[in-house]
């Protein structure tokens, strides 16, 4: 297997590249964001699946800048859950109870437009998180500890090990989550090392990937993640509901059956987080309603996700449904 930083080393950071690749008319350039601080990032293995010349494309769609993310939008902002006041440290977020999320890393295996942590301020000098170590040590109400970013599968193996091993022997710690899309993009990020780490670990890991389209989901894709899943991991998945990109019932079907087929838990379909330059992307609150009711009505209770809002400042996510459900009463 080819060494997952190499592969990573294909990704298209160059709108033009990505254009001639892609055989995009010139008649779209006009409408691309050239100059985005939140650059492209898309891995050579995703824009393989883009259909050639097609604007509208359901990965295009979440990786290309466009201009449309410099419209300003009531109600659209740089922080959108409320990262900044949940802050411990400059890599802990403390929300709910029992729970802590380390932001290891502010790199990603892609950049999607819609990411609500795009404007984080990241600290990027640190890797050895001896601050955020010695707070979870000292909180005995944690249970649980959330690997995310950017994403958490950015780090080196030995990185990753150095932090892992020092989270394991924190007696109060029970479970381990990752948060992650890499391997959507790179499946070679699950390498050897990587599953030696996570088999000697001895919190009980949950996997929590984020695809938005049947079609990120390929064999090699889940081969590795069945690989995961054979340690006795959950993997469960998040998607983000997006217009243009999954906003109707069959291609959510798609998505959530394929899902369930590979042993993997649609576990949430999250309303959009209202982060600057993604107004584009909202579906309205009422439409997503309908959906997942429209998917109850043709899926196993099981395959279909819980529809949750995260709401700053909230000691939980908000459950859609039942919020509509509350109101009616
Ligand atoms: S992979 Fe996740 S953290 Fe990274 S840009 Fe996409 S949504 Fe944001």
């Amino acid at each position: 297997m080819i060494p997952w930083r190499q592969v990573q080393r294909q990704n298209f950071t160059c709108w033009k590249k990505l254009s001639e690749f892609l055989q995009l008319d010139s008649v779209y350039y006009p409408e691309i964001l050239k100059d985005s601080r939140f650059p492209l990032n898309l891995p050579f293995r995703l824009a393989q699946k883009i259909q050639k010349n097609r604007w509208d494309d359901p990965i295009l769609l979440q990786f290309l800048p466009v201009e449309k993310e410099n419209e300003v939008v009531f109600g659209f902002q740089a922080d959108p859950v409320g990262d900044l006041q949940a802050r411990q440290s400059s890599k802990l977020l403390k929300k709910y109870h029992g729970r802590a999320l380390l932001v290891c890393t502010s790199s990603c295996a892609m950049n999607c437009r819609f990411c609500f942590r795009q404007n984080y301020d990241y600290e990027t000098q640190d890797k050895n998180f001896a601050e955020e170590i010695e707070l979870i040590r000292q909180d005995p109400t944690l249970t649980e500890i959330i690997l995310s970013g950017g994403d958490p599968l950015s780090l080196s193996n030995e990185t990753l090990s150095s932090l892992i091993k020092r989270l394991d022997v924190i007696p109060h710690l029970e479970r381990l989550r990752f948060h992650t899309r890499f391997p959507i993009g790179i499946p070679e990020r699950i390498d050897e090392e990587f599953l030696l780490l996570l088999k000697e670990i001895r919190l009980q890991v949950f996997f929590v990937i984020h695809t938005n389209h049947a079609s990120e989901l390929d064999a090699q894709v889940v081969t590795g993640l069945k690989k995961i899943q054979k340690l006795g991991i959950p993997v469960l998945n998040q998607t983000v509901l997006l217009r243009g990109v999954n906003d109707n019932l069959s291609t959510l079907k798609e998505l959530c059956e394929k899902l369930a087929s590979h042993g993997i838990l649609p576990y949430y379909l999250h309303q959009l987080d209202r982060v600057q330059g993604a107004a584009h992307f909202e579906v309205p609150e009422e439409e997503g309603r309908i959906l997942v009711a429209q998917l109850t009505e043709v899926m196993s209770g099981y395959a279909v996700p819980k529809y949750v809002k995260e709401e700053a400042g909230e000691p939980s996510k908000t459950g859609l449904l039942e919020r509509s459900l509350s109101l009616c009463t």
